[in-house]
């Protein structure tokens, strides 16, 4: 009774605790009815038997999961990109969205004439060769790399998968293009699918921002914000990520832009903001965007100490007039309790902060209503007084 709540209001999942009965033995990733306590067919879903989350709804009525299914849904989802693709300015985007494209656990990103496509749930490992072949028709891409490495896939009973599934493996460094700068992407090696494709308008934005100022970007990564900093005019960059390799990437970004480079320091931004406060060293604009501390509600807690503590340093560090651009891409925090956070951050660092702009990524990251698991990158920019 009530268990069926959250599929009426049409959550894609189904819970292990929500599940009566489970008729016959159904393999991991094999299409299921799902059906209420009073025998009606509520969804048509996958079935996922070694997950907490059961199953995962492909429709709401009853349909054939079959290669057709897939053709319509990933045509359907690139067809609403395509307007982001920006001819030699802007060559990726995120075509698939999982549950926010109504395709659970399938994440597709595109990167020039490359995809890559990550499956984290039973489902859609299940169906991996109709999506490829659905996704190589629906993007005229011309190959396709897997990088199924989330660590999410165990929860789903899943092993690691990296591997080129259509067209030629090599080469696994490419270079894409957005908004009009150029990055090298490790196909094989890069973080998540390779770049961080939801922070595009955002690096853009920096870009507008950064004219004259000093600027410090924590959390780098391949440079995106550092470089379209520069890009933007500022007069300094310094930048920041724990990962060697990813500042080896970041520099060989500068050099693909011709642009100089900035300063480049591997080690812990916790650290480093301590340092920079002893210091007495300043900024006029710092981005914040650091790899998700609370990946569930769970981690809420302890996730709030350490956005507080980095931003709370970061307030410190800047200069009358300056901006703080600070992100959290954790589900577990709302956009909120993000903004509680940073509003506390401000406050014990006894500076006066307004808010004039909420960040969210780019459209190409849609959140379906009905799912609020998608919202979860959200960001502020803040300004202290002059
Ligand atoms: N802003 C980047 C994406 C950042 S992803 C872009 O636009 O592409 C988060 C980055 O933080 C990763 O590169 C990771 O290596 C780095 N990182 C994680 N923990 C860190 C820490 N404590 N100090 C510095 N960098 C860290």
């Amino acid at each position: 009774m009530g268990r069926e709540k959250s599929l009426k209001r049409r959550h894609p999942w189904v819970f292990s605790g929500a599940v009566a009965k489970v008729q016959g033995s159904p393999g991991p990733g094999e299409t299921i009815g799902v059906w209420s306590a009073t025998g009606e067919l509520l969804a048509v879903a996958a079935y996922s038997p070694n997950s907490q989350i059961v199953a995962r709804v492909w429709d709401w009525k009853e349909r054939a999961i079959d290669g057709v299914f897939f053709q319509e849904r990933v045509a359907r989802a690139v067809a609403q990109r395509r307007e982001l693709l920006d001819g030699a300015a802007t060559d990726s985007l995120r075509l698939i969205h999982g549950e926010s494209d109504w395709l659970p656990g399938v994440i597709a990103d595109r990167y020039g004439d490359a995809v890559v496509l990550q499956l984290s749930s039973a489902g859609a490992e299940h169906w991996r060769e109709a999506i490829a072949d659905a996704l190589l028709a629906a993007s005229g891409a011309s190959r396709i790399w897997e990088r199924s490495d989330a660590e999410v896939r165990e929860l789903e009973g899943l092993p690691p998968v990296t591997a080129a599934l259509r067209g030629p493996r090599d080469p696994t460094r490419i270079t894409i293009a957005e908004n009009g700068l150029k990055f090298a992407i490790d196909l094989e090696h890069g973080h998540k699918t390779g770049f961080y494709l939801d922070q595009r308008d955002n690096r853009r934005r920096v870009r507008e921002l950064a004219r004259g100022r000093d600027v410090l970007d924590g959390f780098c990564y391949s440079g995106g914000f550092a470089l379209n900093a520069l890009a933007g005019g500022a007069k300094s960059v310094a930048a920041v990520d724990s990962s060697a390799d990813a500042l080896a990437l970041a520099r060989a970004n500068a050099e693909l832009n011709t642009l100089a480079q900035p300063e480049w320091m591997e080690g812990d931004v916790f650290q480093l903001l301590r340092k920079f406060r002893d210091q007495a060293r300043s900024f006029d604009l710092i981005v914040l965007d650091p790899p998700k501390f609370a990946p569930t509600a769970a981690h809420a807690e302890k996730a709030a100490r350490a956005y507080k503590d980095i931003n709370l340093l970061a307030f410190k560090l800047l200069r009358p007039a300056g901006l703080l651009m600070t992100f959290s891409c954790s589900g577990g925090i709302s956009a909120d309790l993000f903004q509680k956070i940073v509003a506390g951050a401000a406050l014990d660092a006894g500076v006066e902060a307004q808010f004039i702009e909420r960040l969210r990524p780019g459209t190409d990251h849609p959140v379906a209503l009905n799912f609020p698991e998608g919202d979860y990158l959200k960001g502020l920019i803040c300004r202290i007084p002059g």
